[in-house]
């Protein structure tokens, strides 16, 4: 106890040390309350281990202080928002920030940025202009649905068109289709936000156009399709088609709406995916209103996307939390030119990141690993092994649960610690490199690993194991 008392009143002054810090301060200009906030933090840390009876090292120098200092100092000075490395190989990692954008659409982010932009301005007539009709018509041309509407993301997409259509009446859904999306989006919670009251009906595997009609009363409002994206029901089951149930929304004069979840422009099928059921093909069906993300598939900025028939549209763009849902420039003016490379089949497949990463084969995967390996091996072999594996990676983003994408990893088998320790540290480099673990091996799935990103992955795994 004495012992504790002695060392806690070994624990420096922090005006004293902020005073000794002053010319680090000034050369990295660094504002006066954010060293003092270092130093403070540097010192509690110590005094709450001393405290908590853990051994610790006290510094036994000025110099060896202001070592910590300074770390402290570092970390509190860097962007909290940073670049990861994605070795995880789930192309759509919302935890890692979902798509990926191409460079013209960066430019164009920029530019919005730095620039005044026409955002809600008419170029032709000197008067305000609306800030959707910037992107509608190109969704309109891509999709073939008669309007269209954005904002912020696919959740607040489903909130305000049940709030527009359903707000105090009944929406009809498959008790199959209730799902639960990362993050605890749910189904039935956001028809609650939005003060509609959800009819179940059906069994969890099987649900009959009968069912839904069995349902119809003169409360009901909306008969409501979701895409189970992140799960599969598999063996007896069956759906309603989306045809079928616009059938019966006709017979009722009810509009059907359907939540696609991870919408795609594109047949998946074309690069040996299972077929999903694209925007068109849906918007085609008969479908009221389609709502999708615009940064999963699609390979946009996080936004999400309404089309479908104008009647309908017209009234949720009326919707006062239309305000409050809108998108900003930013999302704009990537969403515009992600969605342009759409006109062109070949050109999206190669500007669209998560297209790309998608259809990516295992050959060229393969090659981007090799690339590290040659660059990296010899020189850590002594300390980690590292080797090539195949290996299967995802999707993400919610969709296509159930597929693997054929993948190469590199494999890290440290020899001095363990590969829970060696996620840790990777995830503090100063880029970190965010892997997976599997059978007791640290894998880095070189899908999602960029070109441009293997020699500073290859650095930073040489100096960590210098
Ligand atoms: C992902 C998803 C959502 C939520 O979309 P966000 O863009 O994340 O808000 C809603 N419904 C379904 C079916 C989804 O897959």
């Amino acid at each position: 106890m004495k012992d504790k008392n002695k060392l806690l009143r070994m624990l420096p002054k922090v005006d004293e040390c902020l005073a000794r810090l002053e010319s680090y301060v000034e050369e990295y200009e660094i504002p006066l309350r954010v060293a003092k906030k270092g130093v403070q933090q540097a010192v509690e840390q110590l005094r709450n281990r001393l405290l908590n009876d853990e051994q610790v090292h006290i510094p036994k120098s000025q110099a060896e202080w202001d070592e910590i200092f300074k770390r402290q100092i570092g970390l509190l000075m860097d962007s909290n928002l940073k670049r990861v490395i994605n070795g995880t190989g789930i192309v759509v990692h919302t935890n890692l920030g979902r798509s990926l954008l191409p460079d013209h659409s960066i430019r164009q982010l920029s530019m919005a940025g730095a620039c005044y932009t026409n955002l809600e301005f008419n170029l032709k007539t000197g008067k305000r202009g609306s800030r959707y009709s910037l992107v509608e018509e190109v969704i309109c041309d891509l999709t073939g649905a008669e309007a269209a509407l954005v904002v912020n993301n696919n959740a607040a997409a489903v909130l305000i068109s049940l709030d527009t259509l359903a707000r105090d009446r009944e929406v009809i859904i498959s008790r199959g289709q209730l799902v639960e999306i990362g993050g605890s989006f749910r189904i039935p919670d956001v028809m609650k936000k939005s003060g509609a009251a959800l009819v179940e009906v059906g069994a969890t595997n099987r649900t009959h156009l009968y069912d839904y009609e069995q349902a119809i009363s003169d409360s009901t409002a909306l008969l409501l399709r979701v895409h189970t994206s992140n799960f599969r029901i598999i063996g007896f089951t069956s759906q309603v088609s989306a045809e079928e149930l616009v059938g019966l929304g006709n017979k009722y004069e009810l509009p059907v709406m359907e939540d696609l979840g991870s919408g795609s422009f594109t047949d998946l099928s074309t690069f040996g995916l299972p077929p999903e059921p694209t925007v068109q093909e849906v918007v085609k069906s008969g479908v009221d209103v389609v709502v999708f993300s615009g940064d999963k598939l699609l390979g946009g900025p996080q936004s999400g996307i309404i089309v479908g028939k104008e009647k309908i549209i017209s009234r949720i763009k009326k919707n006062p939390l239309n305000r409050a849902l809108r998108i900003d420039k930013f999302t704009l003016a990537s969403l515009e030119s992600v969605l342009r490379d759409y006109y062109d089949p070949e050109k999206v497949m190669k500007k669209n990141q998560t297209l790309r990463m998608i259809s990516d084969p295992p050959e060229i995967i393969k090659k981007r690993a090799q690339r590290l390996m040659r660059r990296t091996r010899r020189k850590i072999e002594d300390r980690c092994a590292l080797s090539m594996v195949s290996t299967i990676s995802r999707v993400g983003g919610g969709a296509l649960p159930e597929y693997g994408l054929a993948s190469w990893a590199v494999e890290l088998n440290p020899g001095g610690t363990t590969v829970s320790k060696l996620e840790v540290d990777f995830r503090a480099l100063p880029v970190p490199v965010i892997g997976r673990i599997e059978n007791e091996r640290l894998l880095i799935d070189f899908r999602t690993v960029l070109d441009g990103e293997i020699p500073e992955l290859s650095t930073q795994l040489i100096n960590y194991f210098s």
